[in-house]
């Protein structure tokens, strides 16, 4: 079986509280949302139509299985998921402040899907794909980051398009230096980078979103950039040309998983619309790709959790007739 896209790296269970402005002290409910960035970017395509495989490992607990379930359900390819005996499924507890944004608590010792190995990888999957998605979390510890920089390295070699999310949560990372290092050895071999501002200031030291942009583009091989900037919206790069697109005004209920609603929606159209040359897109492709994007994103604000608020084509075309 083909697919167009495969993701690869953490996958985990986060226990978010029933509602907003909730501690880990407070004695309420927490539901319980299958989830990761990149197995998020997995659905997110698959509910937009394409044909996704998730790569990567679980426990062989019934938080693992929960996990393959949910990601079958959801049309993902699951074939390369592989299940541990030794390490259990990472599981992550969510705080949500009275603006819906997050901080998480991570329970991850190592986590399963910190030790997916190369020879555990499905590289038929791997080869027969268009875009090659991964985050900087599969960066933190060995062997995931060694296997996940080689994945990187064969997706290129193979003419996919490695798309590249830093994703970084400075809690996770014992320093930040060593961060720092291996963002950058992720940068490398990105064709695609989904950055947010503060992820960018820390990588190039720049605040301002075009010299920032341009510093990355300067240093790296990196052809499109996209810089997330929460309710404001999405700017874009590509060397050629950039802009601003405004972000849609919604009530958000939790800000889990709009970034990688927003990479989602890249990709998707992306494989949809047959890109492959990155640098030569034009302004108005790029602003309707972004305008689409921003929906994805905002629609996932609206519900709890990440895979679950994930919207279909159907509903995305709903939201932009509005
Ligand atoms: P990340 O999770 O990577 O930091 P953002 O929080 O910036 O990403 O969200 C990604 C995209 O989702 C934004 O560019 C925007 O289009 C949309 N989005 C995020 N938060 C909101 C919000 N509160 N209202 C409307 N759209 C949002």
């Amino acid at each position: 079986m083909t697919v167009d896209i495969v993701t690869m790296g953490e996958m985990l269970i986060d226990f978010v509280p029933l509602k907003k402005g909730l501690a880990l002290k407070d004695n309420e409910g927490f539901l319980r949302m299958p989830g990761g960035a990149p197995a998020n970017v997995a659905v997110g395509t698959a509910k937009l139509g394409i044909k996704s495989a998730f790569l990567g490992k679980v426990g062989a607990d019934p938080f693992g299985d929960l996990l393959i379930d949910t990601l079958r359900e959801n049309s993902v390819n699951v074939e390369g998921i592989v299940q541990s005996n030794k390490a259990k499924t990472t599981l992550a507890f969510v705080t949500l402040d009275e603006k819906g944004d997050r901080d998480f608590t991570f329970y991850r010792d190592p986590g399963a899907d910190m030790l997916y190995d190369w020879d555990e990888v499905n590289l038929k999957l791997l080869k027969k794909a268009r875009v090659f998605h991964h985050g900087s979390i599969s960066l933190i510890d060995e062997p995931v980051r060694s296997t996940t920089l080689r994945m990187a390295e064969t997706a290129n070699d193979n003419g996919l398009i490695v798309s590249y999310d830093p994703n970084l949560r400075i809690p996770l990372w014992p320093d930040l230096k060593q961060a720092e290092k291996w963002i950058k050895e992720g940068l490398k071999t990105a064709d695609l980078l989904k950055i947010s501002e503060e992820e960018l200031e820390f990588i190039t030291g720049e605040s301002s979103l075009k010299k920032g942009a341009r510093r990355v583009m300067a240093e790296y091989n990196v052809k499109l950039i996209f810089i997330t900037l929460g309710a404001e919206g999405s700017y874009f790069y590509n060397g050629l040309t950039e802009g601003m697109v405004s972000g849609f005004k919604v009530n958000a209920q939790d800000t889990t998983g709009a970034g990688d609603a927003f990479t989602a929606g890249i990709l998707a159209q992306l494989i949809n619309e047959d890109i492959d040359d990155l640098s030569r897109l034009d302004n108005i492709t790029l602003k309707e790709m972004l305008k689409f994007s921003n929906a994805v994103g905002a629609i996932t604000t609206t519900g709890k959790g990440a895979i679950s608020s994930l919207p279909n084509l159907k509903s995305v075309r709903k939201f932009l007739k509005k």
